[in-house]
C-alpha cells in the first residue's frame, strides 16, 4: 500500500534544512507521497530510515514476469480490494493445460489451434496468455519433449507443471531463455525446484496444502534466491479455491508480506461448461493465473469477457471515438444508423450491420460512453446533440437521401431532431438484433 506523507515524515530528519528544494520536511513528503519527486532528493536521510521507507513502499503483491518479448506477461502488482477503489491494472492470465500424455502430432496440434487462435469482442481481440504443459506422465524425456513441441508450434510462453524439481530443471532448459513459469505440483520439492528456478532464472509457482502452509514455504524460496514466487494453495473445489484467493489477497494487502505474491487456480471440473464457468469465478476472485483445460471459443469467450468487465477500470467508460463510421461499400444510398459512443451500444450495432450484409453508415454520437437509454435519461442523447454530431460529421454532404435511422428506445426524440437537423427520421429497432432484418427488407427507405 502507497504510504502517506505523513508516514514518510515520521522518517526525515525534520529539520527543515531546505537542501531538498522544498521549504520543509513536510512538504518534501507530500511530494513524495504523491511521487513527484524521489526520497534520494534529501540528502540528509539516513540508510536506515531509507531503507524503512523503501521496504514500507514497496508494492504488496510482488510482480512476477513471464515469458520474454511480445509474449511476456507481467502479474502482480495490485493494490487494492475493491476495483472501485482503484482499477485492478494486471489482467489475469489465461492459461490451457496441455498433458505431455497426448501423443507429439496431438500436442503440435493442440499448441498451434491455441497460438493462433484470436477472438474478438466489441472491438477488442483477446487471446490465451499462456500453455501450461503438465508432466502428467511422470516422464522427465516426454516432459522435456512435450515443452519444446508446444514452444515451437504455439510461440507462447509456458507454464511448466511437474511434481518433480529435476524434470522441471530439464523442461526450462529446454526452452533456455524464454522464461516459462517453473510450476512445482509437489509441496515437498518446492525448496529443490527454488534452486532450479534460480539457476534457469524463471518465477516459481509453488503449491502447498492451504494457505498456512503457503505463508510458510515462500521465506524458504526467497531464501533460495527466487523473488517472483505464484502461490497455489493447493484447493480444488470452488468454495475453498475463492475462499483461499480471497485471504492470500486480504493479507497482502494487510503487508503480510510471506503472501505477497500472486496467486494461480486450476480449474477442477470435468465439465466443459463448468470449466469457463470455474476459471471466470477465479478471473473475479483474484486469480493472478488461471490454469484450465477450457480451450474451445464458446469456452474462452465468457472468461474473456468476464475478465474484460473486471479489469475495465469502473469510473471511465469504454468508449469508441464519436465521428461517423462507414460499414462496408457505403454508397449514397446507404441507410444512416445513429447510435451512441458507448463501445457496447456501437459494437453491436456495427456487427449488426456487418451480419446483413448491407454497406451503412453509423454516427456514433458522443454521451460520454453512455448507452443509449442511460444517455437519453441523462439528456446527452438528444436532438441536440445528435444534429451537431451531424454537422460535425459532415453528413450533408456524404449521404444525399437526407434519412436517418434512430434507435426504437428513443423515438420520442424523433420529432425534435427532424425539426433541427431538417432530415427525415426513421424508427429502427428498439435492439441492435432487429437490424439485419429492418435493413434487408429496406424498411428505412419507406
Ligand atoms: S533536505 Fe531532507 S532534511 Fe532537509 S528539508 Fe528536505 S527533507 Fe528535510
Amino acid at each position: 500500500m502507497a504510504l502517506t506523507g505523513i508516514e514518510i515524515y515520521k522518517h526525515l530528519p525534520k529539520t527543515n534544512c531546505k537542501d531538498c528544494g522544498f521549504p520543509t520536511c513536510l512538504a518534501f513528503a507530500m511530494k513524495v507521497a504523491v511521487k513527484q519527486v524521489g526520497l534520494d532528493k534529501c540528502p540528509h536521510i539516513t540508510p536506515e530510515a531509507s531503507a524503512a521507507l523503501e521496504s514500507a513502499s514497496r508494492p504488496p503483491i510482488q510482480l512476477v514476469t513471464i515469458g520474454v518479448g511480445e509474449n511476456e506477461i507481467k502479474i502482480g502488482n495490485e493494490t487494492q480490494l475493491y476495483r472501485h477503489e482503484e482499477k485492478f491494472h494486471r489482467p489475469t492470465a489465461i492459461a490451457v493445460r496441455i498433458s505431455d500424455r497426448a501423443e507429439d502430432a496431438a500436442i503440435a496440434e493442440q499448441a498451434k489451434a491455441i497460438g493462433t487462435m484470436v477472438l474478438e469482442r466489441v472491438g477488442l481481440r483477446f487471446k490465451v496468455n499462456l500453455i501450461a504443459v503438465d508432466n502428467e506422465s511422470g516422464d522427465a524425456a516426454r516432459f522435456e519433449k512435450a515443452v519444446k513441441l508446444v514452444a515451437e508450434n504455439s510461440g507462447m510462453a509456458c507454464v511448466l507443471m511437474s511434481a518433480k524439481a529435476d524434470h522441471l530443471r530439464r523442461a526450462a532448459a529446454a526452452v533456455s531463455g524464454q522464461r516459462p513459469l517453473l510450476y512445482i505440483t509437489d509441496p515437498a520439492q518446492a525448496e529443490t525446484a527454488a534452486r532450479v528456478a534460480k539457476d534457469e532464472k524463471c518465477p516459481l509457482a509453488v503449491r502447498a496444502d492451504g494457505v498456512e502452509a503457503l505463508a510458510e514455504v515462500t521465506g524458504k524460496i526467497q531464501a533460495a534466491g527466487v523473488e517472483e514466487i505464484v502461490l497455489d494453495p493447493g484447493t480444488r473445489t470452488v468454495k475453498a479455491t475463492v475462499e483461499a484467493l480471497t485471504m492470500i489477497r486480504r493479507l497482502a494487502l494487510k503487508n503480510f508480506r510471506p503472501l505477497g505474491y500472486p496467486a494461480l487456480a486450476v480449474t477442477a471440473s470435468l465439465d466443459p461448461t463448468m470449466q469457463a464457468a470455474e476459471a471466470s469465478i477465479y478471473v473475479a476472485k483474484y486469480a493472478g493465473i488461471v490454469i484450465t483445460d477450457a480451450r474451445e471459443p464458446w469456452q474462452l469467450l465468457p472468461i474473456f469477457t468476464t475478465r474484460q468487465d473486471i479489469y475495465t477500470d469502473p469510473q471511465k467508460p469504454v468508449a469508441v471515438e464519436p465521428k461517423l463510421y462507414s460499414v462496408g461499400a457505403v454508397g449514397p444510398d446507404s441507410p444512416l444508423l445513429v447510435t451512441t459512443n458507448f463501445s457496447l451500444s456501437y459494437y453491436s450495432v456495427e456487427g449488426e450491420v456487418e451480419a446483413s450484409r448491407v454497406p451503412a453508415y453509423i454516427l456514433a454520437v458522443d454521451t460520454e460512453g453512455t448507452s443509449v437509454l442511460t444517455a437519453w435519461a441523462s439528456d446527452k442523447f438528444n436532438a441536440d446533440t445528435i444534429t451537431k454530431a451531424m454537422k460535425k460529421a459532415d453528413v450533408d454532404s456524404k449521404i444525399p437521401h437526407k434519412t436517418l435511422v434512430l434507435p426504437g428506445f428513443v423515438a420520442v426524440l424523433s420529432a425534435g431532431v427532424e425539426d433541427e437537423s431538417g432530415w427525415k427520421v426513421q424508427i429502427g429497432p428498439k435492439e441492435a438484433s432487429g437490424i439485419p432484418t429492418y435493413l434487408k427488407k429496406q424498411q428505412w427507405k419507406a
